[in-house]
């Protein structure tokens, strides 16, 4: 969509096509792409850069980046956004593939994975309820010989879309895609197209949940391929309008993620059956704060600098990426570390820094490590002192304005 367009037509709700959408947060200049892998600093510093403008439609309660171009999206080859290599994600894997499983009455049925990314869950739903899946997405790499996958599972490199509506399935599950999606109502009536005429399927969706991020004021979880973000009213909304019918919405993984169940509705839902609060007040919180929050970071890292101090981030991925794109932090950042191994030797893109494992930290000695997800702090304080470390390690939300500076 070229500026110009964007102007005219970019606040009308993407979620809803009713509401109209008003900015409240920008971010200028960051990479398309956050989790794709770079052998070369110089050139993940020079990956494209685009805008990130978010608007909050007052109808619907849905997030957007009004300036998002799926154009600079490429996935594929090179992407890597598996969490598997972390226990503490693996635990809460297996727990919501267990639960996905009773809630649903999930054995020996089919399903099928939306945006399955390499195949984890699909194969957990597989392998626990003795189940057949079927697994469709793009970046699936089935030379991946790290991950492994349920002999139930068979995938599809490609996007689900009609051209699959001949495959049945008792469950249709959808983890971790919705926020990539820009036009997220269009894409919802494509896959109710697809699914068709299914009357006894049922849906499990999981997004990561808007309200976590306006709460937290979690300014390092707004990155360019997220150019959606979901509000349980905004979720539920959605899924009435392509005619499911909403069962249960409710966050999970410390509040981090939503997940709605739903089952296809016969006749088109007007009204949404149960309403649920707009998050009009979250916003302007987020508004009132971000700033003075990403302020407290760039001081201290830009003391670390001038201390001659080191510091690293704990977590390769999306959220430092955007952590480091959007706040000043100086020379102050040695690294990221990452316990994937397929990231090691690689670059960020947009800053350059270097992606290592924990067991060059060692070498690194760095004196403050800044967790990026905090749900992770007491595996990353093990991993410390079983290598001798005892830096100062600070979750990202340290810095987070307390309610008495919210409120002068
Ligand atoms: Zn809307």
């Amino acid at each position: 969509m070229s500026t110009e367009q964007n102007n005219q037509t970019g606040l009308v709700c993407p979620n809803c096509a009713d509401g109209i959408g008003s900015v409240f947060y920008e971010v200028p200049s960051v990479p398309t792409h956050s989790v794709l892998l770079f052998d070369e600093s110089d050139k993940a510093k020079a990956f494209q850069k685009g805008n990130i403008t978010l608007a909050h439609c007052t109808s619907c309660d849905f997030i957007w980046n009004t300036q998002f171009d799926p154009h600079l999206e490429a996935y594929g080859a090179g992407y890597e956004a598996t969490q598997a290599y972390s226990e503490t994600f693996n635990t809460f894997h297996h727990k919501l593939a267990q639960h996905v499983i009773d809630r649903f009455g999930l054995k020996k049925k089919r399903v099928i994975e939306i945006g399955c990314g390499q195949g984890e869950f699909l194969s957990l739903l597989c392998d626990l309820g003795g189940n057949e899946g079927l697994g469709f997405d793009p970046a699936y790499d089935p030379s991946r010989a790290d991950v492994e996958r349920s002999t139930g599972a068979s995938f599809v490199a490609d996007f689900y879309s009609d051209a699959y509506q001949t495959e049945q399935a008792d469950l249709f599950c959808c983890k971790m895609t919705l926020e990539h999606i820009p036009n997220t109502l269009s894409f919802m009536h494509g896959i109710r197209r697809a699914i068709g005429e299914k009357q006894n399927a049922s849906l499990f969706f999981m997004i990561p949940n808007a309200d976590y991020i306006l709460d937290e004021k979690a300014f390092w979880d707004v990155y360019y391929e997220h150019c959606s973000y979901f509000t349980p009213a905004a979720l539920r909304r959605l899924l009435s309008l392509a005619q499911f019918d909403v069962t249960d919405i409710y966050p999970v993984y410390d509040d981090q993620y939503l997940v709605a169940e739903a089952d296809i509705a016969g006749e088109p839902t007007v009204a949404p059956s149960k309403q649920e609060p707009l998050s009009t007040h979250r916003i302007q919180s987020f508004r009132n704060t971000v700033a003075q929050f990403r302020d407290a970071w760039s001081n201290r890292l830009n003391a670390v600098a001038n201390k001659k101090q080191k510091a690293v981030l704990w977590g390769g991925g999306s959220k430092a990426v955007s952590f480091l794109t959007t706040i000043e932090t100086g020379a102050s950042i040695e690294a990221a570390v990452d316990i994937n191994p397929h990231k090691w030797n690689t670059f960020l893109p947009g800053t350059g820094h270097p992606v290592v494992g924990p067991d060059t930290l060692v070498a690194l000695n760095p004196d403050l490590v800044i967790v990026m997800n905090p749900v992770y702090t007491d595996e990353i304080q093990s991993t410390l002192s079983e290598r001798g470390l005892s830096p100062e390690v600070l979750p990202i939300t340290h810095y987070m304005p307390s309610e008495e500076a919210l409120a002068s």
